[in-house]
Formats: C-alpha cells, structure tokens, sequence
C-alpha cells in the first residue's frame, strides 16, 4: 500500500510547484546539451581556458533564462502577445473588474453570486473546465446572472510544460465543458487565464492562434496568503482598487474571508462611485481593445 495521495480542498491531488518544475525542466534541458558540448570541446581548449569557458557560458545562459522569464513568463508580462492588464477605456471611468478564478464550487459561488447580486455588482468568473462539469449549474447561474466565463484550464494545472498540441485539446475541452455546462458560448475570442498565471512564449502563441486571448490582472491582494482575514484583504482591496482595475480573486472552499471581505468592498466602491464590470469581450467591431499590443 502507498502513502494515501493527498487531496486539495477541491478533492484534486495538489499542484505541483510551477515555478519549480519549469526551472528544473528548462535546467535540463539547457545544461545536459552544455554539459556535454562543453565535454566535447574541453580537450580542444587552450590549457587554462576551460574555467572562463564555463563561467561565461553559465553567465550567457543565466542573462538568457533571466530575459525570457521576465519578458514571457510572469503573470503580467507577456512578450510579443496581446494580454489584458487593465480594463480598456471603453469600459468606463468608473468600472472595475472583479475576477474569480478557480470555481466553481458549491460552497463559494452561490455564496459570490448572492452579494455581487445584492450589490448589482457584475464580476468574471475564470472557471476551470472539469469543475464546471462537476457543478453545471452553478455555471449555468453564472452566466444567467450576467457574469462573464473565462477558462483557467481543463484541470488546475501550471501549462507552462504542456506541449502544444496537447494544450490545444485541452484548451478546446476546457471550453466545450464550459458550454455545456454554462449554456453559453464562449464566443470567437474567449478569455483565458493560465493557472498560476505563468506562461511561456510557446502558450501565448498556441492559446493565442486558436482565438484564446490572455487575461493577467492589475491588482492582486493576495487573498491566497495563509491565515489572511477578511479584514485584511478588505484594506488591501480598498487601498488599491480604483478605476480600470482589474482584481485577481480566487475561489477558495474552506476559506471565508474572500466571501467576508467582498461586502464591505463593494460598499466601498458603490460608495465611492465606482462600477463593478464584466470583462467586456476581447474584440469590439475588429480590433481587439483594452490589450497591451507588443
Ligand atoms: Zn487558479
């Protein structure tokens, strides 16, 4: 018998650290060629040479890594493809945009959908394809209540190493599953929003050729930090927030202070004559607004 596979609050096996793993993959694949050029070539080098050798291509390796991570790989950078930070000034002066990633679960959305609708707040809902299957109708309120659909996934997992081809599938599964299960479609350019948030230039350009477009955020108040209360993140939320802003949020079952803090909020910005929007559509007539061209 094996070790029990632990579960995460939605049932799923964890995981794994994106970060790391795509540093280890990429670690490999770059220093096992280096390694073994640098092997060949070492019986050629000038006595003395073999030490510089290595540590100017270690550095050259290294300043490559470290350029592409922050041109492509960071949630709000995206070299090269379009990627929604902020709202665009088409949505108004005064509108916000609340986004939820990770629903829908029955513990978390009904509970989301019952104050936004109190506070005749519209928000986006980024669900993953699999949950949404697992809980149709809490998709199918989603969307009846006027809420934008995004996908984050067919599974909640880091696409950083999924091949092209197969992210491919599972986009368009992702997206089937949303459909169904929500009643609506997605429409020609749906919105997406990686897990984690971490991308590669190689997901924006297959995500982005299928009609996929990107959405990061401009503001995230960390509401996935431990022990974080609804008190917290409520300052955090009304420190920052102001208009054209676009809110990363998560849906998160055993944890309240999302829920908690959201009253408050929304309080806050009806009072202080902010909007709360959906993300409008990606293209309105033919060019795609509220996106940082490259
Ligand atoms: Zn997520």
């Amino acid at each position: 018998m094996g070790a029990p596979v632990r579960r995460n609050a939605w049932g799923e096996a964890p995981d794994p650290d994106p970060v790391r793993t795509f540093i280890a993959a990429r670690t490999a694949q770059v220093g096992i060629p280096a390694a073994a050029a640098l092997g060949a070539l070492a019986p050629a080098l000038p006595p003395g040479a073999l030490l510089p050798t290595v540590l100017g291509g270690g550095a050259a390796v290294a300043a490559g890594l470290s350029a592409y991570f922050v041109a492509t790989f960071f949630p709000r950078s995206s070299f090269g493809h379009p990627l929604l930070v902020r709202l665009p000034a088409g949505a108004g002066a005064d509108a916000v945009a609340l986004t939820f990633d990770d629903g829908p679960h029955p513990e978390t959305t009904p509970r989301l959908l019952d104050l936004l609708a109190a506070h005749e707040a519209r928000a986006t809902f980024f669900l993953v394809g699999e949950r949404a299957s697992q809980f149709p109708a809490l998709a199918r309120r989603i969307a009846d209540e006027g809420h934008a659909l995004g996908a984050h996934g067919l599974r909640h997992q880091a696409m950083v190493l999924t091949p092209p081809a197969q992210l491919a599938r599972e986009l368009s599964e992702a997206r089937a599953r949303i459909e169904e299960a929500s009643g609506r479609g997605l429409g020609e350019e749906p919105w997406l929003r990686p897990p984690h948030g971490f991308k590669t230039w190689r997901l924006c350009r297959t995500a982005t050729r299928l009609g996929w477009r990107l959405a990061a955020w401009s503001v995230d108040p960390r509401d996935y930090d431990r022990e974080v209360t609804a008190g917290v993140l409520a300052r955090r939320m009304t420190s920052r927030i102001g208009p054209g802003d676009v809110v990363l949020l998560h849906e998160r079952p055993g944890v309240s202070a999302v829920t908690d803090a959201l009253p408050a909020v929304l309080a806050w910005g009806r009072g202080g004559g902010l909007r709360f929007v959906a993300l409008p559509p990606p293209r309105s007539s033919h060019a795609p607004v509220g996106l940082s061209r490259p």
